[in-house]
């Protein structure tokens, strides 16, 4: 397998259906995958890349008991209205989803999707809830958890993992075993499937730079396979952030170089982690993205703005590093909502720059009523 480095050009997406003969893969790998045909004119996505919304109409929704906490269905248990959204993002911030199930194979998210777009309820993938800040009221719909974790050593430096699979532990397994490409995941705490969907990258390195395949779902329930060359992405954009068809990425092939001093390097940047950010509190990392071009970082902006410290009720600016917004109690959405706008406010009226939000909104938002000048999040 040839390890791709190029940086993409093309806008389009050359989708490839699955066949065995356009890549090596075992004839296991190839048995994993289930049939998703199912999907088909059932599903299409409303609001944004991160919620998937099944077509409502009479004739293919089934009714739903309201009643039930738990049900199982074909392997699954989907637990009703009593999961907190809290308990599944690093923030610790969210109410109760309408639905939640775990899946930890291709097949068991094939269904928990199928089982969605039957009932036409919305629904979302979440990794390890790192990069997301969830409503104090909770998902209307059903939160999928990703815990498809194997990891695949197809030939010396290329590893096909499942997008449940830990980032940071793939980040130093790689680099234990003498590959550079991912040193800088360790200290990322989410999972590969979110790394892909972010691109998320620190200290010169990104995600997409490793990458040379991502394997997904479509919500008309074809898997795929894209190829790097062909997948346009950016700082902390991905094209499955825009990408209408998607239903989940289920597995990433990295192709990573052979480096004697990768090790060193992964060790260095941990250090540096764990002395420029506040390791240990409640964050979501970054809530800003870096502004293009300016030369100066959001963190730096907001502590020039003199808001290290600044709080709205429990969630406030980390006095570590400013860009880090912590839950230091019980907050809420609703406070750090605001915390977040009254920061986009400030930097903009002191630098005349317009901070653009890094981490994912889930939830009805607009519902919160506020001025013109705080938050503009519908
Ligand atoms: C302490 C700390 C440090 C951090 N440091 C960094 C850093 O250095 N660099 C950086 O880039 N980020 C950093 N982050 C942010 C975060 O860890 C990354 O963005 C991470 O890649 C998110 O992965 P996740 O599994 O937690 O995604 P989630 O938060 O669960 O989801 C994020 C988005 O991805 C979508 N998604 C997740 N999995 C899938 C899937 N399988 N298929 C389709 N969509 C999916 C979700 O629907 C959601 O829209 C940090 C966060 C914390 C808390």
């Amino acid at each position: 397998m040839r390890c791709y480095r190029a940086t993409p050009t093309l806008l389009s997406f050359r989708i490839m259906s699955f066949k065995l003969n356009q890549k090596t893969f075992s004839r296991s790998q190839v048995n994993q995958k289930p049939s998703l045909s199912f999907l088909s004119n059932h599903c299409y996505p409303l609001q944004n890349a991160s919620t998937r919304i099944p077509r409502r109409t009479a004739s293919n929704c089934i009714s739903q008991k309201r009643e039930d906490e738990t049900e199982n269905w074909t392997n699954l248990n989907f637990i009703r209205g009593k999961k907190l959204l809290s308990e599944l993002c690093t923030w610790g911030i969210g109410g109760p989803c309408n639905y939640f199930v775990q899946v930890s194979d291709q097949t068991l998210l094939a269904s928990a999707i199928r089982y969605c777009c039957e009932r036409c309820i919305p629904f979302i993938i979440v990794g390890n809830g790192s990069n997301c800040l969830f409503d104090d009221s909770g998902f209307e719909g059903c939160v999928i958890l990703n815990r498809i974790d194997f990891l695949e050593r197809i030939e010396p430096g290329v590893y096909r993992v499942g997008s449940g699979y830990q980032f940071n532990r793939l980040g130093v397994q790689c680099t234990n075993e003498g590959f550079s490409g991912l040193e800088f995941a360790s200290g990322i705490p989410g999972t590969v499937g979110g790394a892909a969907y972010m691109n998320a990258g620190a200290n010169g390195q990104e995600t997409a730079d490793a990458i040379d395949t991502v394997e997904i779902v479509t919500v008309d329930g074809r898997h795929q396979i894209l190829y790097r060359s062909d997948l346009a992405f950016g700082y902390r954009m991905s094209p499955f952030q825009a990408m209408q068809d998607l239903a989940a990425i289920v597995a990433v092939t990295f192709c990573l170089l052979p480096s004697a001093s990768a090790k060193e390097r992964q060790q260095a940047y941990l250090k540096k982690r764990r002395l420029s950010q506040p390791v240990g509190e409640r964050t979501a990392g970054s809530v800003f993205r870096n502004p293009p071009g300016m030369g100066i970082s959001a963190g730096e902006l907001i502590e020039k703005a003199g808001l290290k410290g600044f709080r709205v009720g429990s969630a406030e600016v980390s006095k570590v590093h400013a860009n880090f917004f912590i839950n230091t109690g019980s907050s809420n959405s609703r406070e750090m909502l605001e915390l977040i706008g009254l920061v986009k406010a400030k930097v903009k009226k002191k630098f005349g720059i317009q901070l653009q939000e890094e981490i994912q909104y889930v939830g009805p938002f607009c519902k919160y009523s506020r001025d013109k000048d705080k938050l503009e999040i519908c």
